[in-house]
């Protein structure tokens, strides 16, 4: 089923995962008891996030160094195929531009074809690390519009209708000069056929909101997912905006760094201000909450117990 179809027949909001595949080493028992814990609230879907290659440099007898592409976690086709076969809902694979070609893409749309899978999220990945500026692959795509385009394109010629998401920004890309210019680009996807958009996270909802608006007021009427991550510790506090590019409120910022040192207190801090955005946003009209798992579960499975 696609996840535009569970949208439109679903008479509730719902939530939905987004789980990032493990480490290599990590058996499928454990990635699926991981998982197990959230089947209580009926997630339609889940995202299996992808990433791009990495490298290591082996030093040689001449002092001279040879680059290796090293692969440290579990490939998303295998999650997705375990998560699939065990739990019987909906995967979204992510596909990404970054460090593939035509061709490489077009190899990973056939493995979700072969799986039965019926949707995707296409994004365009992000630089290397070192990089200042993101470089398409010779053979690639330079942006996800591009990417959206060639799912379609697959679609028919494969006879393969995949529905498709992609990313939204509440707070703006970093790399756009502006808020409308980034919504201009966003209706690039939609026009080249993206069903459905899901926002990075944010931890004010006015942003969301004001983000919902500016879609709308662009003409894309394709439906908006929130997306939310609880923050657990003021570490976060540097690393989040650093990674992602966005703001967090005065008044979280405030409650954890008075709370530093105590983690159990900062944990009950950033579960009940996701909780409390999680109401909201159910308050107003978010068809779904789409919840960053990113390999912790029990602070999400509480806000899925206040919520859902
Ligand atoms: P695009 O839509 O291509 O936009 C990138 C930038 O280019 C924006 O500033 C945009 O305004 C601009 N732009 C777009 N089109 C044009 C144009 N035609 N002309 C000029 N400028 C243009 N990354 C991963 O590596 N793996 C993941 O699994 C992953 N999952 C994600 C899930 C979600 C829900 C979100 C929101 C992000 C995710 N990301 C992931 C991060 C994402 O890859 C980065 O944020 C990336 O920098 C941008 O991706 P995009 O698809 O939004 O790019």
């Amino acid at each position: 089923m696609t996840i535009k179809e569970i949208i439109r027949s679903s008479a509730k909001p719902f939530p939905s995962l987004e789980i990032v595949p493990p480490m290599k080493g990590v058996s499928k028992e454990e990635l699926l008891n991981s998982i197990r814990p959230f089947m209580e609230f009926c997630p339609p879907f889940i995202n299996v996030t992808r990433h791009r290659e990495e490298f290591e440099y082996l030093p040689q007898p001449d002092g001279s160094y040879t680059r290796r592409t090293v692969r440290r976690r579990v490939s998303e086709t295998a999650v997705c195929a375990a998560i699939q076969a065990e739990f019987k809902l909906e995967v979204v694979p992510h596909i990404i531009c970054a460090g593939a070609s035509v061709g490489k893409i077009e190899a990973q749309l056939q493995d979700m074809k072969f799986l039965g899978v019926d949707n995707v999220l296409a994004l365009r990945g992000d630089c290397l690390l070192g990089e200042k500026r993101f470089t398409p692959e010779p053979d690639g795509y330079r942006y996800a519009s591009e990417l959206v385009t060639a799912i379609k394109e697959f679609s028919v010629k494969e006879g393969k209708d995949f529905c498709i998401g992609v990313g939204g920004y509440p707070e703006k890309h970093f790399e756009s000069p502006n808020m409308d210019a980034d919504i201009s680009n966003l209706k690039k996807k939609v026009d080249a056929g993206a069903d459905y958009i899901i926002t990075q996270m944010f931890f004010d909802n006015q942003a969301f909101y004001a983000f919902r608006d500016k879609c709308r007021e662009a003409g894309i009427k394709v439906p908006v997912i929130p997306g939310l991550k609880p923050l657990t510790n003021p570490r976060q506090l540097e690393t989040i905006p650093e990674a992602f590019s966005l703001d967090i409120p005065q008044e979280l910022v405030r409650e954890l760094t008075s709370h530093a040192g105590d983690k159990t207190a900062c944990y009950r801090i950033g579960m009940e201000w996701c909780s409390g955005q999680c109401r909201d946003l159910l308050a107003h009209g978010a068809p779904a909450v789409h919840f960053y798992t990113m390999g912790r579960q029990d602070n999400v499975l509480e806000i899925l117990k206040n919520n859902f």
